[in-house]
């Protein structure tokens, strides 16, 4: 999934990017509230990494103002405090979990696992495109049985055309996604990582699944004669 990163200590930022983007994740990150702002209006993220206090605007009215505008994407704060009232006033404000610094990323990494569960009932952790299998927990896929071996960003590819299934999804929609804000759309990546992709799920002998919409996008279903 899409996550941002707001953090001004750069160590840290710097830290937690590198354990979401091992995760498989694409990351943004902001240095200030008001960066981080700016940047959850400009892209659709899954998640946000907060921290609470940030120069100028804080974590906590970061939270306020996306809660404000409708927004309802899973919010993690941290806070070098520890202080009970922030952590009320952050909850208050619309934050889904908080954390404590100083925490480990597979701490933040297993939160971030929990609220995407929240948002997804127990049923959908299996998402099955005719005889094509993804397994949203163990980040593992299978076709027919036989297991696919799939870089980070092919299973994130993956996951967000078997959610929108038999749906297409656009070409602006995948790579928000998929990639971080550096991605430039002027490349060819995005179709080569397709390929890539339809090369492991479609081999010879099954039907195809991942069909290509001129001026659409790409969609993941069986097409009926
Ligand atoms: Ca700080």
């Amino acid at each position: 999934m899409r996550v941002l990163v707001a953090e001004d200590d750069p160590k840290v930022r710097r830290h937690l990017v590198q354990a979401l983007v091992a995760a498989g994740h694409a990351v943004d990150e902001a240095c200030d509230g008001d960066e981080a702002l700016w940047l959850l209006g400009e892209a659709d993220y899954q998640a946000a990494v907060l921290d609470v206090g940030l120069p100028g605007r804080d974590g906590i009215s970061v939270t306020r103002s996306m809660r404000a505008m409708g927004r309802s994407l899973p919010i993690l704060l941290a806070t070098a405090r520890g202080d009970l009232r922030d952590k009320i006033t952050g909850l208050d404000a619309g934050a889904d979990d908080y954390l404590v610094k100083p925490f480990s990323t597979e701490e933040l990494l297993a939160r971030l696992r929990a609220l995407q569960r929240r948002g997804r009932p127990d049923a959908e952790q299996i998402l099955r495109v005719e005889d094509l299998e993804i397994d949203i927990r163990a980040r593992t896929a299978s076709r027919g049985g036989i297991e696919i071996s799939l870089t980070n960003r092919e299973f994130a590819l993956l996951e967000v055309l078997a959610e929108a299934s038999p749906r297409p999804v656009s070409k602006t929609t995948l790579v928000e996604r998929v990639w971080d804000r550096h991605f430039d759309s002027g490349t060819n990546v995005l179709n080569v990582y397709v390929n890539y992709l339809r090369n492991k799920i479609d081999r010879p002998g099954s039907p195809p699944l991942l069909h290509t919409l001129r001026g659409i996008g790409f969609a993941l279903r069986l097409e009926r004669p």
